[in-house]
């Protein structure tokens, strides 16, 4: 190898500078002070997801009460621009004095763990300079996203190539693309289109949203009233945040269960919604608003102050509802026969699942087959040891689960550090032997395409709770903090005898 080496050790290694890195690294600040950390980062800064988005509009879809840290006090309005959730992060990192401990620009490509020296190798390759540089970590914390930044998923239609104007992906949304009185066509019915068009909508000729099948949203004013009632009080804002977020998660709960218990009753609250900010248009809500799955089944959107269905009202926007036949050189033939005329079309389709950051993963020199492990609740998989992977809720904000599986890392280095064990691992136990090993998550449960996609990339799940991902926040920020680290399941050193079988044999 022509690349200069340099090798540097760290008790835990983080993977990625977005909103799970920051705050592994501010968990590991104040709960393992001791440890030594670096967090490596592919990109020039912080933010990742915050970062790389950079369509018009661009905002977060869940409240900052809980998309934020649940150490930082949200103090804006509760939906928030990338720019207003950057502002935050960076203040976590220069309160914290996180910077030294950040290296951008490196991209880690391979990570190789050796049992004989309980390490793991990484090597990343430097943006600026091209060269390899190698790490030692005894832990790694993998908090690099599940999509890939630098490209979005944009499906292959027939005709591409035919279209004379530009087809764009928002992830990769070029900041001087000019849509000023052009015809604009925005393809998707998720979050992302939601936020495009009506951002784009004034400047535009006309912008079409055009989408497969109908999707659920939550229109609502872009405030929080009991926020804004404490702050108004002067309470003290670590207390508003939590009381806020509190209140809000007793409501997101009680939600969630009512959209599986009376699916019907949450279905025409939903609708209601909508139909209120179409101003009673039943023809637009049934044929483009109503959708046919239960709610809950993918994200849904809060849509601040309705906007979407404004423009669609003022007629500055509009929705069609069908299946696309092929490009052409003007636009996009349905299936129904009908051509939409755009000088742009904007694929607003969706991700390329990036497991595990697109690094080579290699243990004890075979490279590790991700889709044939098990997971240890969506965060530990067998044969792959001192690796915890951050990937957050769905039905929630990511963010509850970055924090929930703060403490659970800090937790497990200390009792690491308690036991002298330099070596943890999950493993099936004995009575998990004929465990039926299902995909990685119920598509009745939850079935984004991107997930849908990537599934075989995707670790196996059991059917008890310790081999699930479970997309319950309320239920594992009860468990999580309790789970037994000497339970059978969890190998230190490579021993399986654990500290509880040991402990009833030492009674006996
Ligand atoms: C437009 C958009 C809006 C969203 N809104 C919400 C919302 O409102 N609420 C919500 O809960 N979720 C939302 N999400 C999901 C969102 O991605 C997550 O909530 C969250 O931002 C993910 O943070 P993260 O730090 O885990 O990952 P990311 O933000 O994806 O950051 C991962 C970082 O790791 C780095 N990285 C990856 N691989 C490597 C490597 N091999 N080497 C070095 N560095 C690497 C990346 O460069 C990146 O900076 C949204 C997603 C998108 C795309």
């Amino acid at each position: 190898m022509s690349a200069t080496q340099t090798t540097n050790h760290f008790d835990v290694l983080i993977v990625g500078a977005g909103i799970s890195g920051v705050g592994a690294a501010w968990h590991l600040k104040h709960q393992q002070p001791d440890k030594s950390y670096l967090v490596l980062e592919a990109l020039e800064d912080f933010g990742g997801t915050w970062l790389t988005h950079k369509y018009p509009g661009i905002r977060s879809d869940s409240d900052l009460y809980t998309f934020g840290y649940r150490f930082k006090p949200w103090t804006g309005a509760p939906i928030a621009t990338a720019e207003e959730i950057l502002r935050y992060m960076g203040e976590v990192i220069e309160e914290d004095d996180l910077a030294r401990h950040i290296r951008y620009g490196h991209r880690i490509g391979k990570a190789s763990w050796s049992s004989a020296d309980n390490l793991w190798t990484i090597e990343a390759t430097r943006a600026d300079t091209g060269e390899t540089v190698t790490f030692t970590a005894g832990f790694l914390w993998m908090c690099q996203g599940y999509y890939r930044q630098g490209e979005g998923y944009t499906p292959e239609w027939e005709g591409m190539a035919d279209f004379k104007g530009q087809i764009i992906h928002p992830q990769t949304w070029p900041e001087d693309l000019d849509y000023k009185n052009k015809k604009v066509l925005v393809i998707g019915s998720g979050a992302t289109a939601a936020t495009v068009v009506p951002a784009i909508a004034a400047d535009c000729a006309h912008v079409t949203l055009l989408q497969r099948s109908p999707t659920y949203f939550i229109p609502g004013r872009n405030v929080n009233e009991l926020a804004d009632v404490l702050r108004e009080l002067d309470i003290d804002p670590a207390w508003t945040h939590e009381i806020v977020r509190r209140k809000l998660l007793h409501d997101q709960d009680l939600f969630t269960r009512r959209s599986f218990e009376e699916a019907e009753t949450v279905k025409n609250e939903l609708l209601e919604g909508v139909r209120m900010c179409l101003g009673g248009d039943e023809e637009t809500l049934k044929k483009h608003f109503t959708p046919t799955y239960r709610p809950w089944r993918q994200r849904i959107a809060f849509v601040p102050d309705g906007d979407l269905f404004q423009g669609v009202r003022e007629g500055k926007a509009s929705v069609v509802t069908d299946h696309i036949d092929r490009f052409t050189e003007k636009g996009i033939l349905l299936k129904s026969g009908q051509e939409l005329e755009a000088d742009i079309i904007v694929t607003a389709t969706g991700f390329n699942l990036n497991v595990l950051g697109d690094i080579d993963f290699v243990i004890d020199g075979k490279p590790l087959d991700f889709g044939k492990t098990v997971t240890y609740r969506g965060m530990m998989f067998t044969g792959v040891p001192n690796m915890v992977w951050v990937f957050g809720y769905f039905r929630a904000s990511w963010t509850l689960r970055a924090d929930l599986l703060g403490d659970f890392v800090c937790r497990l280095l200390a009792h690491m550090d308690e036991k002298g064990a330099r070596r943890v691992e999950v493993a099936l136990r004995p009575e998990d032997k004929d465990m039926p090993l299902l995909d990685w998550i119920d598509s009745e449960n939850f079935n984004p395409g991107y997930l849908q996609r990537g599934m075989h990339l995707l670790p196996r799940r059991g059917d008890k709770p310790e081999w699930q991902h479970s997309q319950d926040y309320w239920m594992e920020k009860d468990v999580l903090p309790k789970v037994d680290l000497d339970a059978p399941e969890f190998v230190y050193d490579g021993k399986a005898a654990t500290a509880k079988v040991e402990r009833a044999l030492e009674k006996a």
